[in-house]
């Protein structure tokens, strides 16, 4: 397998989030999303489990779900991946290889394979099976084809907080997460507090806005980690990461068959961590003659999370 990227090094999109959160998504009337997170983090303690270091890319610490209004909640299934981590670890694999500065301008049908083609009309890859996992730009991808459903994504910029553990001292922090509005994670050797979220401006430069905004998310999260941590937001001792979302209207991937061949697996919003392993094997299941169904998806999670959805009916 061939791994085409636009970039000059791997996870350089929103995968290159220093650490986030794995975790079920509870609602009232148990949703759509909350019954696929409840699956996806399954698939993804399993993936991470096999191909990173616990302690130190990843730690199933579970997570404390504080939110307005309600009673704090203990999530035993969850914990935090370090994203870039897991993108290395799952390209270091036997026969995958990952090429960069791959910018993918469009695709062309010929014969029984596809071609992708950069700017300049150069042939980047040739294959009989394409998967389109790009993010936002999988929309203008698909955009060039004529037969192909258009889609249209929100792209959310969000901005993380983050710096070390040792600086200031901060021997009381948490040690496992806590999930709410908004997020604060400490890993063996960092904090991180976030995140904002943002579709009117899609700059990846830092804000110092946003930063306070992830300071006072992190005082109505979490008032003592909060206080703990001014002296490192006051003294300029805090890193910012700023990446950029991709979501449907329904906030659920997409996963499935466009064309004959090629396919797409895009769109995990806030949420790649808890969906992406599980939507990479519902895609290898479609593609082996559909063993979808011994997967633990329910027909109408597979239906929610299908390309189907947006196809003329
Ligand atoms: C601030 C912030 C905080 C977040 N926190 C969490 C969290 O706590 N938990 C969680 O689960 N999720 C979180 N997310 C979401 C998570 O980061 C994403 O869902 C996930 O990283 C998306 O992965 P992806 O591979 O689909 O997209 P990306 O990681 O964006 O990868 C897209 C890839 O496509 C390549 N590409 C784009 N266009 C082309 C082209 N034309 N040709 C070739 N290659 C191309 C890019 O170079 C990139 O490598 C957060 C996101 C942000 C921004």
């Amino acid at each position: 397998m061939t791994v085409v990227d636009a970039a000059a090094k791997p996870a350089s999109g929103a995968s290159g989030l220093p650490v986030g959160l794995f975790a079920p998504y509870v609602s009232a009337d148990n949703n759509f999303t909350s019954q696929i997170c409840a699956v996806g983090v399954q698939f993804t303690q399993r993936l991470a489990s096999r191909l990173l270091v616990e302690g130190l890319d990843w730690q199933p610490s579970g997570v404390m779900s504080r939110k307005y209004g309600e009673a704090e909640r203990w999530h035993a299934d969850a914990g935090w991946i370090k994203p870039a981590a897991l993108v290395k670890a799952c390209l270091a694999q036997a026969n995958v290889t990952w090429r960069g500065h791959c910018d993918v301008k469009r695709l062309s049908r010929d014969g029984d394979s596809w071609m992708l083609i950069d700017k300049d009309e150069h042939i980047l890859a040739r294959a009989d099976m394409v998967v389109i996992a790009t993010a936002n730009q999988s929309a203008e991808l698909l955009n060039t084809m004529s037969a192909a459903p258009k889609l249209i994504f929100q792209a959310v910029r969000g901005q993380v907080t983050y710096g070390n553990l040792s600086a200031p001292a901060t021997a009381e922090t948490s040690t496992y997460p806590i999930n709410g509005s908004g997020s604060y994670i400490a890993t063996d050797a960092e904090w991180l507090v976030g995140a904002t979220y943002d579709r009117n401006n899609l700059s990846l430069d830092a804000s110092i806005r946003d930063q306070v905004d992830n300071f006072e998310r992190l005082e109505n999260l979490a008032p003592e980690i909060a206080a703990q941590l001014k002296p490192a937001f006051e003294r300029g001792l805090v890193n910012n990461w700023v990446g950029i979302r991709c979501a449907t209207t329904d906030r659920l991937p997409i996963v499935g068959e466009v064309l004959q061949g090629l396919w797409l697996c895009t769109a995990m919003a806030s949420r790649g961590l808890t969906f992406a392993p599980l939507c990479a094997e519902l895609l290898a299941a479609q593609c082996e003659n559909d063993k979808s169904e011994e997967l633990p998806l329910t027909p109408r999670l597979v239906k929610a999370l299908s390309i189907q959805r947006y196809m003329k009916k």
